[in-house]
């Protein structure tokens, strides 16, 4: 994979979306850092008070009136598709803006976020003339049905570690439904979403129908939160943030919430499975991806002790191969840490898990680099209880826990002895046993020999207990665009 200059990026100013327009940002600028050398690269053009309401008013004007909402379902499945093609096409420039200032590697960004990014929004478009209201069984001399009907203008909060895929799973099934969308990415990565807004105009989106506004949580993100005009949130990021949204949501609605919070996902090796070997290089995969910036990071090892010390080696051999670098390098297989507050950070935890009786076996320190980047060494802790914070904590970062279990039974107890609830993974040979785990897990998602998404999309995402509420991605998350309606017509 060819890497790039990062110099060359050239990242446009006036970079809110209202109305089809690029805007300039009335809030404070702020400049925003390249995790890879902790250079700035950009000014965030955070929208003012006064302009997150114009936004807001503008995709509720476009919602009434744009038409967008009344076109035909198979009309706005093709700007859509449109769009989608559009985003492949524009991969030489949009993959390096993404990669720039993110924890992406370009090579990740160009085999698997750009894609998977278009084909999601090909997928809710696919949704628009096949799901809707139901006749519902009644008496014969009554017709009863549902109406499905947008909500109208969604705003949607979007994280930094994944920033166009976790802003498309926002996006496409909403504007597929016919609503307007009010996106607020991450501060941390504001630029590239602003390249895909300008390419759904050009796809012949109407004006106003998608909109971007930028700046932090506090100034943009919660008032945003709280317009009157905003009818649903979906969110995605921390379990504290999405507390707090929901708190907003109550406060100034009550408006529904879709909420996709943080995890502490355990994977489980038992002694059957059938390639120790491939089980081993799953567990490390899952944890170094994205330097362990990912919800689903299998972040817990729970591993049978009879192959304990087998697992362990080929994990520590897996790290050990990693070439960590800026995600503009070529062959970097591991980037940065997003900020150097998210290093400290996983660091202090490493530190205290240490103090609390663990051993760092390996990592448990920052990287070293030519470039001043975050970079943080894939680390491996044993020898802590289960109700250390390290086993218990999100770390978000490349930090694996490890912990022995006897049989079945404890293995389960220990996965599900957590607050989180997102995901879990299963290595076993005996499929008797791995549809016990499916159903014994706590997790919205459990992955048996395997861990990580596939192309399925009808498969959806969401957590249980404090991983959130609601779903990305399927079905369920299409319906969850929209409002039901009952109605009941005496014939
Ligand atoms: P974060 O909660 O700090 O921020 C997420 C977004 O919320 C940002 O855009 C931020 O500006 C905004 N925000 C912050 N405070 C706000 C407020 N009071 N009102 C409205 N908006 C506010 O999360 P992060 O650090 O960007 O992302 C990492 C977290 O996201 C991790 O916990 C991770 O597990 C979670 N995550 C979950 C999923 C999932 O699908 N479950 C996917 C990706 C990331």
């Amino acid at each position: 994979m060819n890497g790039f200059d990062p110099d060359r990026v050239a990242v446009a100013q006036a970079n809110n979306f209202m109305a089809g327009r690029r805007l300039g940002g009335e809030g404070a600028g702020l400049d925003v850092l390249r995790p890879s050398d902790g250079r700035a690269y950009g000014k965030l053009d955070s929208a003012s008070a006064a302009q997150v309401d114009a936004v807001v008013t503008d995709a509720y004007q476009a919602y009434r009136k744009s038409g967008w909402a009344a076109t035909d379902p198979r009309g706005r499945m093709t700007v859509m598709r449109r769009w989608a093609d559009l985003i492949d096409a524009d991969a030489a420039r949009l993959a390096p803006l993404e990669a720039v200032g993110s924890t992406r590697t370009i090579g990740e960004i160009l085999a698997w976020d750009l894609s998977y990014t278009a084909e999601t929004i090909r997928f809710f478009a696919e949704f628009a003339d096949k799901a809707g209201g139901e006749v519902i069984a009644t008496t014969p001399d009554k017709l009863g049905f549902t109406i499905t009907e947008p909500y109208g203008v969604i705003a949607a909060i979007a994280p930094w570690n994944l920033p166009l895929v976790m802003a498309a799973w926002k996006i496409a099934p909403a504007i597929a439904s016919g609503n307007s969308v009010v996106l607020k990415p991450s501060e941390m990565t504001p630029f590239s979403i602003v390249r895909v807004a300008e390419l759904a105009i050009e796809a012949g989106l109407p004006r106003g129908v998608f909109n971007v506004v930028q700046g932090d949580g506090r100034s943009v993100g919660d008032p945003l939160c709280r317009h009157p005009l905003v009818s649903k949130v979906s969110f995605t990021g921390s379990t504290r943030t999405g507390i707090a949204i929901m708190n907003a949501c109550a406060e100034t609605g009550p408006k529904p919430v879709t909420l996709e919070l943080g995890g502490k996902s355990p994977q489980i090796v038992f002694a059957d499975a059938k390639d120790m070997g491939q089980a081993a290089a799953i567990v490390a995969k899952a944890i170094t991806l994205n330097s362990g910036q990912v919800c689903v990071a299998g972040s817990r090892l729970l591993v049978q002790e009879s192959v304990a010390d087998e697992v362990v080696g080929r994990i520590l051999a897996a790290f050990e191969a990693h070439r960590i670098g800026p995600t503009w390098g070529g062959d970097t297989t591991m980037g940065p840490i997003i900020s150097e507050k998210q290093l400290g950070d996983i660091d202090a935890m490493v530190a205290r898990a240490v103090v609390a009786g663990g051993e760092a076996v390996t990592g448990g320190r920052r990287a070293p680099s030519p470039q001043e980047g975050s970079y943080y060494l894939p680390t491996l802790l044993t020898g802590l209880p289960q109700d250390a914070e390290a086993v218990q904590g999100e770390i978000f970062g490349p930090v694996l826990t490890v912990q022995t279990f006897g049989d079945e039974e404890e293995a389960y107890a220990l996965a599900n002895d957590s607050r989180y609830g997102l995901a879990a993974g299963v290595h076993t040979g005996d499929l008797n046993r791995a549809l016990r785990a499916t159903r014994a897990l706590e997790a919205g998602t459990v992955w048996v020999n395997r861990y990580g998404r596939s192309n399925d999309f009808m498969l959806p995402t969401g957590g249980f207990k404090q991983s959130g509420i609601g779903k990305d991605l399927g079905r369920e998350a299409y319906m969850a665009t929209m409002k039901s309606k009952a109605a009941l017509i005496q014939l």
